[in-house]
């Protein structure tokens, strides 16, 4: 039999990489940015003739500059990886900007990095499945099936992937100098603007995470802070003991010892804690907050001391020779409690099954299971300096709010059980939050319930604070993470709640009702190492009295 041949040979269309590549950043800019499109359609002062054209101009900037990058990927062998990277990317950045008012900076990748499958889980939903599949990978699929021209030169590809970088960069110039004026104002006046730039924003946030992560990598020794710490030796005073609890996205607003109209608070409110109520936090993330709050140096000296690794308040609390422990019913301590003891409340032994879900998802009461051998655990010597253990909550970690309270424990009904929070009503939203503060409530109680039981051996303090607040659809914003330039009240707004038992105030001398009439004034989480240093009698340069909550009103 003949082999048969084809009649004639037919040669595949091929496309050169710039074609796709511009075909991407159209496809990307036009509509993986529909939720920056929609708000600045939406903004009055672009309501008329010249806004529209503007908001025209604001297109053309962002697909030739990401036109004008891509050409710089369009080789053969990058470009298809590069789009495979960037394309469901874009489109889940597109889901969150749209239906949470979420946007991508260095700091909200970090949080993306260091989030736990848990939380993922939570996020995933129907709506971003949808995303990822209409604006990521079907197109990416038409993408990666176009074959590219055979190899090339490498100076004639370069040549025209410079050209084409060249191009792209002038239009975006020219478009924003022909619109400079609204461009600037627009800016100016909305800065969270920039960081919806999908998926440049991304890209520059990457490109951040990469430069700090190198000049982490490249200074990677730990900088030792307060090496001084010292605490007296035991006397005969029952040592300090303080229950710190940090708390999880939990706002100062819905607290009603803060003044809320709803009962979220009922227990603390008749243990006479005290509540500090105008609080700002460190951060509006957790990665960004919580070693800021755990840094001695306060906000300011904290980020200007750069990507260096650094000791903490609990390292100093560990070298003064106090017994520290941590605690955690989250994703960890973020590196806070890496040289101190240490644990995982979930795995508890024997497990509090009641409290935890199948998947090892675990209500915030476990944080109090066995407290008493865990303490018992601690070296004694340490013990008799003086005790600070750590509980880190879930707290009001969302967004599935309805998780974080027991059945039996929803004072607010009904409740919001979809993690797409904008679909929810706004009441039931709102429901599920308060019942989460509500449970925090009682953790609360029952953390004061057992400090009660310690009063004999111990003088014995609760302080709580959260790492930072929440948005529940205050202008179309949900969650939190916003970069903190830009970020709303109800995002850095935080609870900070002080319980000392009448044996503790005497015994240190304690003036409440001049720390009564201390609740109102301003304050930030630059007081919490001070506060904790100052209860715990540790001495060090580092200290700042005038940080010390309680420095004030110490007779
Ligand atoms: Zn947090």
């Amino acid at each position: 039999m003949p082999a048969r041949t084809p009649s004639r040979i037919t040669q595949p269309v091929t496309r050169s990489p710039l074609l796709l590549a511009w075909w991407a950043a159209l496809w990307m800019g036009l509509l993986c940015n529909w939720p920056l499109w929609q708000r600045l359609y939406a903004l009055p002062e672009l309501a008329t003739a010249r806004g529209r054209l503007f908001l025209l101009a604001f297109m053309v900037i962002v697909v030739s500059s990401l036109g004008a990058l891509l050409s710089l990927l369009a080789w053969r062998h990058l470009l298809k990886p590069a789009l495979l990277l960037l394309m469901p990317t874009a489109a889940a950045l597109a889901y969150f900007s749209g239906s949470y008012g979420i946007v991508m900076d260095a700091e909200m990748l970090r949080n993306v990095l260091q989030t736990d499958a848990r939380e993922v889980r939570d996020l995933l939903t129907p709506g971003l499945l949808f995303s990822l599949l209409g604006l990521g990978l079907l197109p990416l699929l038409y993408l990666l099936r176009q074959p590219l021209h055979q190899a090339e030169r490498w100076w004639r590809r370069g040549g025209w992937n410079l050209l084409s970088f060249g191009v792209g960069l002038l239009l975006a110039l020219g478009a924003t100098l022909g619109s400079f004026a609204d461009f600037a104002s627009t800016m100016r006046n909305h800065k969270s603007l920039r960081y919806m730039i999908n998926p440049l924003n991304a890209v520059y946030a990457m490109v951040q995470g990469l430069h700090g992560s190198s000049a982490a990598a490249t200074l990677a020794v730990l900088r030792p802070l307060g090496e001084d710490a010292q605490a007296p030796a035991p006397g005969s005073d029952r040592p300090r003991l303080l229950l710190l609890v940090v708390g999880e996205t939990a706002r100062a607003a819905n607290f009603s010892v803060n003044g809320y109209e709803r009962e979220t608070t009922p227990r603390l409110a008749q243990e006479g804690a005290l509540s500090f109520k105008q609080v700002t936090a460190c951060g509006s993330s957790t990665a960004a907050s919580l070693p800021c709050m755990f840094s001695p140096l306060g906000r300011e000296a904290h980020l200007d001391s750069g990507k260096q690794p650094q000791e903490n308040l609990l390292d100093m609390l560990q070298r003064a020779g106090l017994a520290v422990l941590w605690l955690d019913n989250q994703s960890g301590c973020k590196g806070l409690c890496d040289r101190i003891p240490h644990a995982q409340a979930a795995d508890m032994r024997p497990p509090a099954d009641a409290l935890c879900s199948s998947d090892g998802e675990c209500l915030d009461e476990i944080l109090l299971a066995g407290l008493d051998e865990r303490l018992a655990a601690l070296d004694p010597a340490r013990r008799a300096r003086g005790v600070v253990l750590v509980l880190h909550q879930m707290g009001s970690h969302g967004p599935a709010y309805y998780k974080r309270s027991p059945k039996n424990a929803k004072p607010f009904l009904p409740e919001c059980e979809n993690s797409a929070l904008q679909q929810c009503e706004r009441e039931a939203l709102r429901n599920s939050y308060d019942n989460s503060i509500a449970y925090t409530d009682r953790v609360l109680a029952g953390a004061i319930g057992w400090l009660r039981t310690q009063e004999k051996s111990y003088q014995a303090a609760l302080l709580y604070v959260s790492d930072h607040g929440e948005s529940l659809g205050e202008n179309k914003l949900y969650l939190h993470g916003m970069p903190y330039a830009v970020a709303p009240r109800e995002q850095t707004h935080v609870p900070l709640i002080l319980w000392m038992p009448d044996s503790t105030q005497r015994a240190q001398g304690l003036r409440v009702d001049c720390l009564k009439a201390r609740l109102d004034l301003p304050v930030s989480h630059d007081v919490l190492s001070h506060t904790v240093l100052g209860y715990s009698r540790v001495s060090s340069k580092l200290y700042r009295p005038d940080w010390d909550l309680l420095q004030p009103c110490r007779a």
